[in-house]
C-alpha cells in the first residue's frame, strides 16, 4: 500500500493535493501507461480524473483490475457511443424548476450547491450536467424561498451536487438557516461521497452546525465497495451519529467492481460496523461514457436473489432504477 499520512491532514488541503493526472496515477500505482490510449486520453477530457490520495491508498499496487481503480480511471470504453444512452438520462433538465433546484419528488426538493466532487466516479449520472447554470448564489435564496411557499408539500430539502460538502462549513451554514425560516421544513438531508473518499470532512465546526439545527438530520453516503470503507470513515459515523444524524448509504451495481453478492454483503456487514445502513442498490443510469459498467437486469436480479439469502432484511438494500418521469425510484421486481 502506498503510505500516506491522512489523518493529520485537514480535508481542505487534501483537496487542494487531489490526483488529477492520469498518468501520476497509473506510475504511482505501478501499472503500464499502455493503459491510457488515446481513447481514454479523451475521456479524460471529457471528464478530469480526480481522486483524492486517500483513496488511491487503498488500491492494491500493480492490479489493472482492482475494483477502486475501474471507478476512477478514465477508459477508452468510455467514448463508445451507445444505444440506449444519453447525456442526461434521467431527463433532470425538465426538473430543473430553478437554477440550483431539481423538483422530481413531490415532499422532496433537491438543490445542487456546488458542481465540485471530490473524486469523479466514472459512471456518474451527472458526469455532464449543466453545473454552471445550476450553482444557486446568495441572491437566489428569495426565488427559491417563494418556490418553496407555492409548494406547501415539499418538507425535506436535499443537498446534492457535486458534492454538497466540498463547499465550505460557512456556506453550508448560511444554506441551513435559509431552510430554518421556513416552518414547512422538517428534514435536511445530505447526499454525500466525501465521508467516505476523505472521512476528516466531518470536522468539528461542520458538527457544529449540525448540533445547532432544529431539522432533523439524514446523511447518504455512497460506497460501492467495502475496501473503500476504513477506520477514519468509522470515526466519522460514529461523530455524526452523536449529532442524532441517521445514516444511509446507496450504491451503484457495476460490472467488474460489485456485481457479486459475497462483496455487496461484505460492504452491508462494513457499513453496519459504522452504524450506516444500505439504503439503495441503484442499476446503472444509462449515461453516455458509462456502457462499459452496465449489467442485465437478469443478472442484477440474481445477485440481489443471492444477497436476501445472505443478508439480514434490514441489511438489504433496495435494488431499483430511476424512470424519467417517475415520481419515485422504481423496485426491479425479483422473478
Ligand atoms: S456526484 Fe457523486 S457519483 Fe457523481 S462524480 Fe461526484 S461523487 Fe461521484
Amino acid at each position: 500500500m502506498i503510505n500516506y499520512l491522512f489523518q493529520e491532514k485537514n480535508w481542505q488541503s487534501q483537496l487542494n493535493d487531489l490526483i488529477t493526472d492520469p498518468f501520476e496515477l497509473i506510475s504511482l500505482l505501478e501499472l503500464s501507461p499502455e493503459q491510457l490510449d488515446h481513447q481514454a486520453l479523451l475521456a479524460n477530457k471529457q471528464f478530469k480524473l480526480r481522486v483524492p490520495r486517500q483513496f488511491v491508498e487503498k488500491i492494491q499496487i500493480g492490479n489493472p483490475h482492482d475494483p477502486l481503480l475501474l471507478q476512477v480511471l478514465p477508459h477508452h470504453l468510455e467514448m463508445q457511443a451507445l444505444q440506449g444512452f444519453s447525456l442526461d438520462p434521467l431527463g433532470e433538465r425538465d426538473a430543473n424548476a430553478l437554477p440550483g433546484i431539481l423538483h422530481k419528488y413531490k415532499s422532496r426538493l433537491l438543490l445542487t450547491l456546488t458542481g465540485a466532487c471530490a473524486i469523479h466516479c466514472r459512471y456518474c449520472f451527472r458526469r455532464h450536467f449543466p453545473y454552471q447554470e445550476n450553482l444557486p448564489k446568495e441572491k437566489d435564496w428569495l426565488p427559491i424561498k417563494k418556490y418553496l411557499l407555492e409548494h406547501p408539500d415539499v418538507n425535506e430539502i436535499i443537498l446534492s451536487g457535486g458534492d454538497p460538502l466540498s463547499v465550505s462549513n460557512e456556506k453550508l451554514a448560511r444554506w441551513i438557516q435559509h431552510f430554518e425560516e421556513l416552518s414547512q421544513i422538517k428534514t435536511l438531508r445530505i447526499h454525500s461521497r466525501l465521508p467516505v473518499v476523505i472521512p476528516q470532512r466531518i470536522d468539528q465546526d461542520f458538527l457544529d452546525i449540525l448540533q445547532n439545527t432544529h431539522l432533523k438530520l439524514v446523511m447518504v453516503v455512497h460506497s460501492n465497495h467495502p475496501q473503500e470503507l476504513d477506520q477514519a470513515f468509522d470515526d466519522a459515523m460514529s461523530n455524526l451519529i452523536k449529532k442524532n444524524v441517521m445514516l444511509f448509504n446507496q450504491s451503484v451495481l457495476l460490472k467488474g467492481i460489485n456485481d457479486n453478492s459475497l462483496i455487496l454483503s461484505d460492504l452491508s456487514y462494513r457499513l453496519f460496523h459504522a452504524r450506516v445502513l444500505p439504503y439503495y442498490l441503484h442499476v446503472l443510469d444509462k449515461v453516455s461514457g458509462s456502457g462499459h459498467f452496465l449489467i442485465s437486469d437478469i443478472h442484477a436480479q440474481k445477485i440481489y436473489q443471492a444477497i436476501l439469502k445472505e443478508l439480514p432484511g434490514y441489511l438489504v438494500p433496495k435494488l431499483v432504477r430511476e424512470i424519467h418521469g417517475e415520481l419515485h425510484k422504481t423496485p426491479l421486481n425479483i422473478f
